[in-house]
């Protein structure tokens, strides 16, 4: 149905999203999945090798050349591929010198899993507001809330509250930062679905300390599964690629190892793969960006709801593309997922705010209201780059 026809009434109803999604995809689309990859690249041929050559597992070149490659996308000095995304977080926390039972703060709506690695590493998940204009942690918030609950001791920030300390966060900008800073707080960046965006001009992934990233499937670069460590910390690197490799010293035939340590190191099969998508990342970012476009001019028209657009201080990588509705509008969101999804459109909500699942009810957090009115107002619409206009 196009869109500039006449009947469609300029309000917001289930079926005029259907209709407005489907004149951002191409025709040839049946069934749209939320997020897919493609493999157009030299995807065969790598693996082709690791088969060939029988380097399938851990270590093999691939592994190397996908590390210095998201070293040299991120501009930071040092990458360690790992096994995940969450496994990346964990380990940033835990060499960053998380100890047992720590609180480190994490925005409330997030992906679960970044609550999870809190929790492997050690320590507790302390759910922090977001802001509407960046989803991410608000500023403001966060200041007001340490202001209440902070209580400086003598290794850091303690929350009178729990009498735990308040070791890090995972966030990004600038103003954060001050925060953390004030605070004595470390700063983990999740850049698990950021690879390819900046911050005032700086890539993600080179904005804290140490930074983690995702190669998850959905992501916009998959190495099947996967993740990344970026650091420019020699020493920390070193230590990080050492703990997740068994603790294994090197030695042409002795197996000995030195400390209790981890098996996370990314195997060379899923490197090829990271290194071939890699290789795209520029023209997916700039196909995602053309995919936001087209759907900001499709929605502009329909009242009651908004395409998400970065803030000014960003250029995002547009990894999944949210409408928002208006506030008043929430009763829509089940009615348009519905309609939605059963028209092979697929998009999905916001997560749940992490303090409504039942293992994170009972953690420390902060007013949640943002958390909480924007999971009712998110819709996330199918955003693979191949549905990009040329
Ligand atoms: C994808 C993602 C993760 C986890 O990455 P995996 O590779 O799936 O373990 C963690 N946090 C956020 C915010 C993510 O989007």
């Amino acid at each position: 149905m196009p869109v500039s026809s006449a009947v469609l009434a300029e309000m917001l109803t289930p079926q005029a999203v259907v209709s407005r999604i489907r004149a951002v995809l191409p025709a040839t689309e049946a069934n749209v999945a939320l997020h897919e990859p493609r493999f157009q690249g030299n995807e065969k041929r790598y693996l082709d090798d690791c088969i060939d050559t029988g380097w399938v597992s851990y270590g093999g070149a691939y592994v190397e050349r996908f590390e210095g490659a998201l070293a040299k996308a991120c501009g930071t000095k040092y990458a360690i591929a790992v096994t995940s995304g969450t496994v990346a977080l964990q380990v940033a926390l835990s060499t960053g010198g998380l100890r047992p039972g720590d609180e480190v703060l994490v925005p409330g709506l997030t992906f679960v899993a970044s609550a999870n690695a809190i929790v492997h590493a050690g320590g507790v998940p302390h759910f922090v507001d977001v802001d509407e204009a960046t989803f991410g942690i608000s500023p403001v918030a966060l200041a007001a809330h340490l202001d209440a609950v902070g209580e400086v001791g003598s290794d850091g920030l303690y929350n009178r509250v729990t009498g735990r300390r308040i070791f890090a966060m995972l966030p990004v900008l600038d103003s954060l930062r001050e925060i953390a800073k004030r605070h004595r707080l470390l700063v983990v960046e999740d850049a698990t679905e950021a690879l390819g965006s900046r911050y005032k001009g700086r890539p993600c992934g080179s904005l804290a300390p140490i930074s983690a990233l995702s190669f998850n499937g959905n992501k916009i670069v998959t190495s099947g599964g996967g993740g990344a460590i970026l650091s420019d910390d020699a020493a920390l690197a070193h230590r990080i690629r050492h703990l997740t490799t068994t603790a294994k010293q090197s030695h042409p035939w002795a197996f000995i190892h030195d400390e209790v340590a981890w098996n996370f190191r990314l195997p060379n099969i899923n490197a090829a793969l990271g290194l071939a998508q890699l290789e795209r990342l520029p023209e997916a970012v700039r196909a995602k960006r053309r995919l936001h476009a087209r759907y900001s001019d499709v929605f502009v028209s329909l009242p009651g709801l908004r395409v998400f657009t970065e803030a000014p201080f960003a250029e995002s990588n547009y990894w999944l593309i949210s409408l928002v509705l208006d506030r008043g509008q929430e009763a829509l969101l089940d009615p348009i997922l519905k309609a939605t999804n059963m028209a092979g459109l697929a998009t999905r909500p916001a997560w749940v705010p992490m303090h409504h699942l039942p293992m994170y009810e009972q953690n420390p957090q902060a007013p949640l209201p943002v958390a909480e009115d924007l999971a009712r107002r998110i819709i996330n619409v199918p955003s693979s780059p191949f549905l990009s206009p040329e």
